[in-house]
């Protein structure tokens, strides 16, 4: 049985979609040129000129967005449209000079929420389903997102926002929660907290559940789908695209669908920039055809992927990409939040440490841990443990600040962290976050 939310679209061909995303490109470019000042100077200087962009095929000839633009446009140089027109921002955890602001029109926010819709559906979601939404509210985009698609969809919406599981898991069997939507993660240690207070899958109303924001194994939906005796249905989106939605499975379960008359998807190889043909990996790069407060233009996510427009069997037309396999840059994904290593060397330095340091990332209980390891140098060490105790104490303070999630610190002795030719190495990640 297949179920679709906006069913003309979602099963469109291909020739359809392609002449809506010619339409909606030509419009858009246009309206950004003359909108956006920042991507105005980008065309420029790549001698485009708006009358260029004649169809889908010509935006090869545009110029990139990255990460590092965004940091350089923040807060209103990409707003698209005058700001009395927008209504509402959402925000990334990044800290400052790595948040991204992101606006929206109500235009924007009606499409974003019928995107979730049509994932929220295709998870088997009707107006007769009780939907717990456990994304955290506010500025994230996985709390509001999924709250309006549930919406949309007419099911009964338990706006749970994250943790207080003990309250989760209440409202879940009172209000006999039919669908869930959260990180993977959280879902698994729902799953675990269930088991420990005695409860048999059988026991929950769950029939599916709707996770993203972090990677996450083939391995860990067979747990969670095990534990909490659902359908487990992945999700991707950025808030530089509006946020989840962008794609969702359908109950294959075998790659995401695109919703492509919104956004454009691309593969290119992250060193050159050169379009690769479909079934290569290389860097996913989306332009949003229709959005109006915050329009980007082929933006470079830095997640690696595959796109697949091998015929589906639940009848959407939409290409499919493959499940993120990993990243372009050094960026670490630890609890849902992006945490980049120079992040966590700024502290250092501003804290009068020697950048020689060591982060070790785990999961331990399906939960993400994140150790410190920070070498003292010799003037710095110190036989007082307690002396020790303190300074970690007011470094992880420190950290919290920076990062927006708990670090656990752990001072060192000079020289004890061990180096492969003369460089400690930076980074381990023990997870196991990838197929
Ligand atoms: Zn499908």
């Amino acid at each position: 049985m297949s179920n679709y939310y906006q069913e003309e679209i979602e099963t469109a061909s291909r020739d359809e979609i392609i002449r809506i995303q010619n339409e909606k490109l030509v419009k858009q470019v246009k309206r950004v040129y003359e909108n956006v000042p920042y991507y105005r100077d980008l065309m420029d200087k790549k001698g485009v000129k708006p009358e260029d962009i004649k169809s889908i095929d010509d935006i090869r000839k545009l110029p990139f967005l990255s990460k590092a633009d965004l940091r350089d446009a923040y807060p209103y140089g990409l707003l698209g449209t005058d700001i009395k027109n927008c209504v509402r921002i959402q925000s990334t955890s990044g800290t400052t000079g790595r948040r991204v602001v992101a606006f929206y029109t109500q235009h924007d926010i009606d499409l974003w929420e019928e995107c979730c819709a049509r994932a929220i559906v295709a998870a088997g979601g009707t107006n007769e389903d009780v939907c717990q939404v456990c994304y955290g509210y506010g500025l994230f985009t996985g709390g509001p997102g999924l709250n309006g698609g549930s919406h949309k969809v007419g099911c009964l919406t338990l706006p749970m926002s994250s943790g207080y599981t003990d309250r989760q898991i209440q409202f879940m069997m009172d209000l006999g929660a039919t669908i869930l939507c959260c990180t993977p993660s959280y879902a698994a240690y729902i799953g675990e907290t269930l088991k420990e207070k005695g409860y048999k899958p059988s026991d929950n109303k769950l029939k599916a559940g709707i996770f993203g924001a972090e990677p996450w194994t083939e391995e860990m939906r067979r747990n969670i789908q095990e534990s909490l005796g659902i359908k487990a249905y992945d999700i991707y989106g950025l808030t530089e695209t509006s946020g989840p939605g962008v794609a969702f499975e359908c109950e294959e379960q075998h790659g995401m669908h695109i919703n492509e008359d919104h956004f454009y998807a691309e593969i290119i190889d992250p060193d050159t920039g050169e379009v690769l043909p479909e079934g290569s990996k290389g860097e996913l790069v989306f332009t949003s055809l229709d959005k109006e407060g915050f329009p980007l233009l082929r933006y470079r996510t830095r997640d690696i992927c595959v796109l697949s427009r091998e015929k589906c069997s639940c009848g959407r037309t939409h290409v499919r990409m493959s499940k993120p396999m990993g990243r372009s840059d050094d960026m670490m994904i630890i609890r849902g939040v992006n945490v980049f290593p120079s992040q966590i060397e700024t502290v250092l330095l501003k804290e009068g440490y020697d950048p020689n340091y060591q982060i070790v990332v785990d999961r331990e209980r399906n939960n993400d841990t994140l150790d410190v390891y920070v070498e003292l140098n010799p003037d710095q060490f110190s036989d007082k443990i307690a002396d020790i105790q303190n300074r970690e104490k007011s470094l992880e303070g420190a950290m919290r600040a920076m990062l927006g999630i708990g670090a656990k610190m752990h001072l060192v002795p000079p020289k004890s962290i061990a180096r492969s030719e003369g460089k400690a190495v930076r980074v381990i990640d023990k997870r196991k976050l990838h197929d």
